[in-house]
């Protein structure tokens, strides 16, 4: 792809072991790699297990890519055994065992690090390993934060954070999300727990997460410029070095790539396409709500429900954490699945997500706006049915519903508790479902404006990822950074200065 070898660049890649982060940094990794650096993700066994399949077909294709892993400390940390990404973890208890197991591993990541070959150029990390930018510092090494949202959620909490506009208003009060060029309302009960009161260890782990983006050399953004153009030159006036790598998914251009990603699929893929196939082109609703969103089994009847009454077809992923038992047992007694067999697919489990989402026959995605999810919607140019769950969701939801505008949301009023069944969580009803998904399905001029804005952005995106686009510019660009920075600062020994 690049004419230019950097194969005397080394670039060391350390994701946070969730899927919606793992997932996009090796499909940066490719990026990378692609334009000739050589490049090593680090993670943890059962995590490398996961992602195997891709990398050995990076590999094979001549990519410079290399896996490797660090023995997770799952059971010394008070995580049941194999308990090695969040979307393992049961129980919101267990949350603060991760932190400690993610703790554990600096010693063991460094000795690992000392003996890399060729010695890392940089280092990318997520920004939730609090102690990468002081592992970047004892290696001399320039520590870039890897950042899983749009620059318009890093505006809005910087300003939020800035202004502390919320403390003064109530949980169910809107008011005006300071300082953006978008006219954009909000709520207390919408904010990330992040920002606002939460216990104590949690502050402190905010805290360090906070000190890592203060201290990191720079920042890569899994967005990209034509995306939210006022939003990234905001949030570039406060964080200089940033880059707008994205969409990584892009980078994924058979339908093996497409499938297995980050996990492997329950359902086979080729049985997913041929049920596609049968489809209306624009005529599905595919509805999966990520990695790690848990509902009620109150609310998936209610979902279920919801996209019956829509009388369209549906692809509808029910994850495997979600009580599946409660649900089967529902389906058969209620004859759900007797009553929708006709037009409804239902994926237990893992769902190649980017291959549906790029077929034809896909219409609209009900989502919980994950930033993963919601960039590979905007690349397959689909408008979508938003549900936002927890953390920066519903910031992502103003994102695509007031300023995209390809979005219709469902109403949700609070973020959920993760990890647990939220049973005090307000339920969500199946008409406000089969409303949104109606509205987003509507043939007429407002339905069809939407999907002109969606098939416009999907356009943009795959510029934005071609050689000559905005993110493969900046790609170049963060390559040329480092390799002044190496220039500069001499060649590194790796010696470890603390
Ligand atoms: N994903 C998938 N199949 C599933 C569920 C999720 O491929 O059944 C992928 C999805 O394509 C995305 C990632 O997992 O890349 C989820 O990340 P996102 O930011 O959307 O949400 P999270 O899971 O972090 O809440």
């Amino acid at each position: 792809m690049d004419s230019q070898n950097h194969h005397q660049l080394h670039f060391v890649l350390f994701p946070l072991m969730a899927p919606g982060h793992f997932i996009p940094m090796v499909d940066m990794a490719k990026l990378l790699a692609q334009h000739g650096v050589t490049v090593t993700v680090i993670t943890t066994p059962l995590i490398a297990a996961r992602l195997r399949p891709t990398i050995n077909r990076a590999t094979a294709s001549g990519l410079p890519i290399r896996l490797l892993h660090l023995p997770f400390p799952s059971v010394a940390a008070g995580l049941p055994e194999g308990c090695e990404s969040f979307d393992d973890i049961t129980s919101p208890n267990l949350v603060n065992n991760f932190v400690v197991a993610i703790d554990m591993l600096q010693q063991s990541f460094e000795q690992l690090f000392e003996l890399l070959e060729p010695k890392p150029s940089c280092m990318i990390a997520d920004k939730h390993i609090p102690w990468v930018a002081e592992s970047g510092r004892k290696f001399q090494l320039p520590t870039i934060i890897f950042h899983v949202m749009s620059c318009f959620t890093l505006l809005c909490v910087h300003n939020l954070c800035v202004s502390k506009v919320y403390e003064s208003v109530s949980g169910s009060e809107p008011f005006m999300l300071p300082g953006l060029p978008d006219a954009i309302e909000v709520t207390k009960s919408q904010l990330p727990r992040s920002i606002g009161p939460s216990s104590l260890i949690m502050q402190d782990f905010e805290a360090r997460v906070r000190a890592v983006e203060e201290q990191a050399y720079g920042m890569v953004v899994n967005s990209f410029e034509e995306l939210e153009p006022r939003y990234v030159n905001g949030f570039r006036k406060i964080k200089e070095r940033l880059w707008c790598i994205g969409p990584p998914s892009q980078c994924n251009k058979d339908n093996l790539d497409k499938a297995q990603r980050g996990n492997k699929a329950s359902i086979d893929e080729n049985q997913c396409l041929k049920w596609l196939d049968t489809q209306e082109q624009g005529s599905v609703v595919y509805a999966c709500l990520g990695s790690l969103s848990s509902l009620t089994p109150a609310q998936l009847v209610e979902l279920g429900f919801g996209l019956e009454l829509s009388k369209r077809p549906f692809v509808w992923v029910i994850r495997s954490g979600d009580k599946a038992e409660e649900i089967d047992k529902w389906m058969e007694e209620d004859e759900f699945q007797k009553r929708t067999k006709e037009r409804g697919l239902i994926i237990r489990g893992w769902a190649p997500q980017v291959l549906i989402l790029d077929h034809p026959a896909v219409g609209a995605f009900l989502t919980h706006c994950g930033w993963n999810s919601i960039l590979e919607g905007v690349c397959a140019g689909v408008p979508m049915i938003t549900w936002p769950q927890f953390a920066e969701q519903f910031l992502t939801e103003k994102l695509v519903v007031k300023v995209l505008e390809t979005g219709v949301s469902v109403g949700a009023q609070a973020v959920v508790n993760l990890f647990e069944e939220d049973n005090f969580a307000v339920l969500m009803k199946r008409e406000a479902i089969m409303k949104a998904v109606d509205e987003v399905m509507d043939e007429g001029i407002k339905g069809e404006e939407r999907r002109k804005r969606a098939r416009d952005l999907a356009e943009m995106a795959k510029r934005a990822v071609e050689e000559g686009g905005s993110s493969y510019l900046n790609i170049r660009l963060l390559i040329q950074d480092v390799m002044q920075q190496l220039k500069d600062n001499g060649p590194n020994e790796n010696h470890n200065s603390s």
